[in-house]
């Protein structure tokens, strides 16, 4: 992406002159505010079809954070006509849970949608930094079990059998690079952009992944979408940041490699992980027998936490 004085490609075939706004080297393509927001939203449609992520008439839960990337996709699944609802987990993380907050009402405010919220205060007893110091892990682990717990139960409970959430190309191909470099073949047994629906959890989808971080900024900022730059206090990013930095690189030496890189390995070598999932991901999954909701355990891992927090906490 550059923003060199280039003419809109779409307009100059119309026999129009106008400048464009962004130029994106990899797909060799100039155009204007207007066609780019058109060839953004085109995008989304088409990965949301190619990978038969869900139906016009299929209700959709969108994990929404307050950052770009959500947030854009409940705008964007909105602008396609798609009926998308956000859900927003209140971790209570200070000023930075209170300014996420606020950036997701204030889109659900523009959308005229009303946002579902849950405190996990509420939910557990206690906010993420208390419960981060009850358990072993490191901060983004335990808080990705909860969100993921309550996404899914949020889900099932209000009648969405899909949940969304706005992971980005850079997202995917990094992770993927991250998790070759470690063989870690459990995951890549179950990395894809949509996750069927299984064992008590809604389908999952990922409709952002053919677009990278720069272009769904430019889409945010010119489409005056709310979202919120900071990042979590709590996350230990380090080694997600170095990945990107690494896969950046490869970028820059030969472009178009970071989406080779992550849909090549969707078409070629997925499959083959995928075939071996079975073996590959052991454990069964059963009911939890307090909550009702999947786990590998008898109790599982959230009503635990609540457990321990309550014996904790002074009655
Ligand atoms: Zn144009
Ligand atoms: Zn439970």
């Amino acid at each position: 992406m550059g923003r060199q004085r280039r003419l809109c490609q779409i307009c100059k075939q119309k026999g129009q002159r106008r400048e464009s706004v962004v130029y994106m080297k990899e797909h060799r393509l100039a155009l204007c505010e207007e066609h780019f927001k058109e060839w953004f939203e085109r995008r989304v449609r088409e990965t949301i079809k190619e990978f038969k992520m869900f139906k016009p008439s299929e209700r959709v839960l969108v994990a929404v954070s307050g950052g770009k990337d959500s947030q854009t996709l409940w705008f964007v699944l909105n602008k396609l006509g798609y009926d998308a609802d956000g859900f927003f987990i209140d971790l209570g993380i200070g000023d930075y849970s209170e300014e996420s907050k606020q950036k997701v009402l204030e889109l659900g405010k523009i959308l005229g949608k009303e946002p579902k919220i849950v405190k996990l205060e509420q939910e557990l007893g206690a906010p993420l930094p208390v419960v981060q110091n009850l358990v072993m892990g490191s901060a983004c682990s335990v808080c990705g079990r909860i969100k993921r717990y309550h996404f899914n139960k949020v889900a099932r409970e209000l009648g969405y059998r899909v949940v969304a959430t706005g992971h980005n190309l850079d997202d995917e191909a990094s992770s993927l690079l991250a998790n070759v470099v470690n063989w870690n073949v459990k995951y890549l047994a179950r990395k894809y952009p949509v996750l069927p629906e299984e064992k008590g959890f809604p389908r999952k989808v990922k409709p952002l992944v053919k677009l990278t971080e720069e272009q769904i900024r430019l889409y945010a900022d010119l489409s005056g979408i709310p979202y919120t730059d900071r990042s979590c206090p709590m996350g230990d990013t380090a080694n997600l940041h170095f990945y990107k930095g690494i896969m950046e690189q490869i970028e820059n030496h030969a472009r178009g490699t970071k989406y080779r890189f992550y849909f090549e390995y969707l078409k070629k070598i997925f499959p083959i992980f995928n075939s071996l999932k079975e073996e590959l991901v052991k454990g069964e999954l059963r009911r939890c027998t307090v909550c009702g909701e999947p786990s590998p355990s008898e109790v599982c891992f959230v009503c635990k936490l609540r457990e321990r927090i309550k014996e904790k906490s002074p009655s």
